[in-house]
Parts: C-alpha cells; structure tokens; sequence
C-alpha cells in the first residue's frame, strides 16, 4: 500500500491513500477516454485531482485517476457505458461537503463532478413543484422560489455549498426536518443515469404513486452506489409569513434535552429546534469573530427554536405556551428574535457550527439518532464516555428529530487512541444508541468511514438484502465501489 501524509489546506494533515483495488484506469485507456471527451476530462491537473480526493470527512483523501465534469446527460451516459465496458470504477461527486466518506473514489477511477448540471429547469407553481439538474447548490432553489410563496423546507446547514443531488443521495436532513421532513419527503420523481448506461425517470410527478417499486425512495439515500441522479422533480410548500426565533440559555444540559420532549408534549409543533451545548457555541462565535446573542457564554446548553405560521397571534400564543414550557425546565434568559436580520444571525451561529468544529481540529463525526424522548439519556452516555477516556466530545444537532452529532477532536490523542481504541468507544456508543432504539445515521448516511459500525444495527439478512439490491442494480459494482457495505 502506498500511502503518505501531507499538508494541504485546512492546516490539517491530509491522510492520502493510493491503495487501489479496482481495474486501474491505464495510459491507453486515458488516452481513448480523453480522445472521447477533450474537455470534460481532466487527468493531468494534480491540483484538480487533490480537491475530487476529498470530502468534508475527517482529513481522508482518495486520488482519482481523472475527473469527469459533465454539462449534458448525453455526456455524463456515454462516459457510463464506456466505464461499464471498461469496468471502470465512478464515483459520483456533489459539492463533496458530506460526512461520511460517500463521494471519496476510495477505488481510484473517474471522479464525476456535477457541478456544471446546475440548472433549474422548471419550476411549476400551480402544483408546487420544481425541477432542477442534480448539480444546482440547494440554496438556491428557495432564493428562487421565495417570491412566489413558495418553500423547499429540506434545507441542510450547508445549503450554501451541497448540491441537491447530493442532499438526495444522501437523504439529508437539516433544522427544519422535525415539522417539514426530510429530502426524500420533498422528491418526487427523478432522473437517473443506471449503472449501463440507460436513462430513466424513476416516477412520476404526482403527489401519489402505486406504480411499482418506488424506485425514486429506493435511490433517494443510496449515496450514489445505485445510480447517477441527473435531474430531481421536487415538492414546495407555501412559504409561511411568519416567524418568530427564540434563543434559551439552561445551567443543566440535561433540563435542555428534557425540555425538548415537553415542548411537544405541551402541543406545539417547532419548525426547528437545535440543541448545542456550551462548547458548540463558543467555536461557532469564535469563527464568526461575533456573538449574535449579546450574551456571556457561561451557560451548559442552548437551544434555538424557531416557530412558523401564516397568523401572527396563533404564533404570539404558542410563544407564550413555548415560554411556560420552558421554564419547568429551569430556563435561564429567553431571547426572542422577531425580525428577519436578528433570525438570521441567530441561524448563521447555529449554521456555522459544523464548519467551525471541523477547522478548529482533525474529527470524527457521529451522527447519531434516537427517538426524541431519549435525547438525555444519549447526552449523559456520551459526555460519561468521554470523560472516562479522556476525549473531547462537542455535540450538537437536530434535537427535535433525537438526532445528535458527536464532534470528536483529535487534539493531542495519541495515533494509537484514535485509530484503534476510539472505534471501539464508537461501537460502544452506537450499541447503546441502539438499546434506546436508534441507529447510527440520521442525515450524513453509511458511505465509506460508517460501514463498519452497519452490523450493529443491521442483521446479516438485511446487509445480504441490501447487497442484492445493488447487484440488482450494478452487477459489475462500477458505481461508487466499496460503499455502505
Ligand atoms: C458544515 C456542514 C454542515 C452540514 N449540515 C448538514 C445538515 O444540516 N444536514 C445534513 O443532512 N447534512 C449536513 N451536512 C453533510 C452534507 O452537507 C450532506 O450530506 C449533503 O447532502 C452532501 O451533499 P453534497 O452535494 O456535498 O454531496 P457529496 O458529499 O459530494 O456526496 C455525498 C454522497 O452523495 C453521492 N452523490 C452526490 N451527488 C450525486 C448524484 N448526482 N447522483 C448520485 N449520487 C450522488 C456521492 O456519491 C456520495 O455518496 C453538513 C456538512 C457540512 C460540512
């Protein structure tokens, strides 16, 4: 195996791997792929080649033999029947800001970069509905919308840089997932490229469908391994007018995951409701080099709510009932941000968070999900876990969906601890979440640095299901090799 470190951005170690296990893509097989396409090919660029080695995960990095970067589907289908003859391995690339290793071309072969399919094709206000190239930064689609009334609510934090395609491959979540739901909620139709070659759409654009396999929520989640997402028809909704954004400071980080549940409980349904303990802030006002809440940080834990509806007084009332909720909870200060600029601030910090975890030092993210109620009882297990073996845990998440991310920092843990003894404390930490009924991803999926950890919460049936499904679909495994199993 070869395999060096370097320094590269990010002032962190680059881990890069060359270790091949796949048909490698020769000089004579360049050479006639790169008479095919003279300029959506890219082979000799080094720089270009490091930045399709890497994601957002960890400090991983897989060189590509070549990148592919597609402006048509008639492009990007003949590159896949030549890739399926050749046996070549693809690994299909979003904006590479996932978290589990899924775009990495862990087997080498092409990178297929969909960052110029990135048009919105129609979008459909009478049925609320858009229609958009897999390649289009998701952020987008509600900057376009907006003045229409209309809302695409599955929005991650990183909507200003992942693509939907990639938020579809992956079943991303995102703050609002606890009322609206989740990217596979919103997609009803799709246009794929399968592992021959051929083009389908996986649907229709209707609200129903009992057609078939739904094949359209079978490739929405399966992070590229099944096929090559080209275009995406998606549901809106209407934009709700109103808004109304709270910041709640708790002294016991236990009473701001129990006030979680109450808040439901108590009737109320949340657009959002994040959770971020002490240290998660203080990283994310340290990156913005502001604290938009005007506060010391010397609380335990935060959470920021955000309410939404369309009648201003049902709003005021539920605020109210948010409030009392709260304070059985021992609240400290309620900050309350009725204008759009004080809202977005406060979603920039908690926006921001993930990022600035990440720079601050080499991680392993968790992504760990359990039903709402058992949101404490993870706490207390992970911040228990941590001190009894001396890690750094910074968590924070989606709290009203129970889902959890776990920030561990590399610091100045040994290699030893972090490649050998840390998985183990995983295992441990995904058992239990299991015990209370969770599993092991919420939003980020399986990809590459999750797989080892599936049979904690998969039988040996359901993995041999799953290998049979993309057998089904890739016989020759040239799509995104290596993943999820
Ligand atoms: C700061 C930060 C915040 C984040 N916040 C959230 C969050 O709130 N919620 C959340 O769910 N995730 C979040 N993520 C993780 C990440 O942004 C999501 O997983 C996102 O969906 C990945 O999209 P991407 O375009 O970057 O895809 P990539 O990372 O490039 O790819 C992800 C997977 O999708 C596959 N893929 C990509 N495009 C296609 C396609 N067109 N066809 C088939 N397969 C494809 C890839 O092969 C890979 O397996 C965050 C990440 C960061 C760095």
């Amino acid at each position: 195996m070869n395999t060096t470190s370097v320094n590269f951005i990010r002032n962190q170690p680059y881990f890069i791997n060359m270790n091949r296990t796949y048909q490698p893509l020769t000089a004579n097989l360049l050479a006639e792929l790169a008479h095919l396409f003279p300029q959506t090919l890219i082979w000799e660029d080094k720089e270009l080649l490091f930045n399709h080695s890497h994601d957002e995960t960890e400090n991983l990095s897989y060189l590509p033999a070549a990148v592919f970067i597609p402006k048509t589907t008639t492009e990007l289908q003949t590159l896949v029947k030549w890739a399926a003859k050749n046996k070549i391995p693809l690994t299909t690339q979003g904006a590479r800001t996932g978290l589990a290793g899924g775009a990495l071309p862990v087997a080498g072969g092409i990178a297929v970069s969909m960052e110029k399919m990135n048009s919105i094709i129609a979008i459909d206000a009478d049925n609320f509905q858009i229609t958009v190239e897999a390649g289009l930064i998701t952020g987008e689609i509600n900057r376009v919308i907006k003045d229409l009334g209309l809302f695409y609510p599955a929005e991650t934090s990183s909507k200003d840089s992942s693509f939907i395609g990639g938020n579809v491959a992956t079943n991303a979540g995102g703050a609002r997932a606890v009322k609206y739901g989740v990217t596979r909620d919103y997609v009803l139709n799709l246009e794929v490229i399968l592992p021959n070659g051929e083009l389908i759409w996986t649907g229709a654009n209707t609200l129903k469908n009992s057609t078939g396999y739904n094949l359209t929520q079978l490739i929405a989640g399966s992070e590229g391994t099944l096929a090559i997402i080209t275009k995406a028809v998606l549901k809106l909704v209407a934009l709700p007018t109103h808004r109304l954004v709270l910041w709640a400071e708790f002294d016991d980080i236990l009473e701001a995951g129990k006030a979680v549940t109450s808040v439901f409980k108590g009737g109320l349904l949340p657009a959002a409701i994040e959770f971020m303990e002490r240290e998660a802030v203080e990283v994310g006002v340290a990156y913005l080099n502001h604290n938009p809440t005007g506060k010391k940080l010397d609380k335990t834990a935060y959470l920021l709510i955000e309410l939404d509806g369309n009648q201003p007084e049902v709003l005021q009332k539920d605020a109210e009932t948010l409030f009392e909720i709260l304070q059985q909870h021992q609240v400290g200060e309620i900050l309350y941000a009725d204008n759009a600029q004080q809202q977005e601030e406060l979603w920039k910090l908690r926006r921001c968070i993930g990022h600035a975890v990440k720079i601050s030092s080499i991680y392993k993210e968790e992504d760990t999900v359990v039903p709402r109620a058992q949101l404490p009882a993870l706490i207390v297990f992970i911040k228990n876990l941590a001190q009894q073996h001396n890690f750094k845990a910074i968590c924070y998440g989606h709290a009203g969906d129970g889902n959890l991310h776990v920030n561990i920092l590399r610091g100045n843990l040994s290699q030893t601890f972090w490649e050998e003894e840390l998985p183990q404390l995983i295992s441990v930490l995904f058992e239990y979440v299991k015990q209370l009924g969770g599993t092991i991803s919420g939003e980020h999926g399986i990809g590459w640095v999750q797989k080892k950890y599936l049979s904690i919460v998969c039988s040996p049936a359901h993995i041999e299901l799953l290998k049979m499904v993309k057998k089904a679909f890739d016989p020759e495994g040239i799509l995104n090799p290596n993943k999820i199993f």
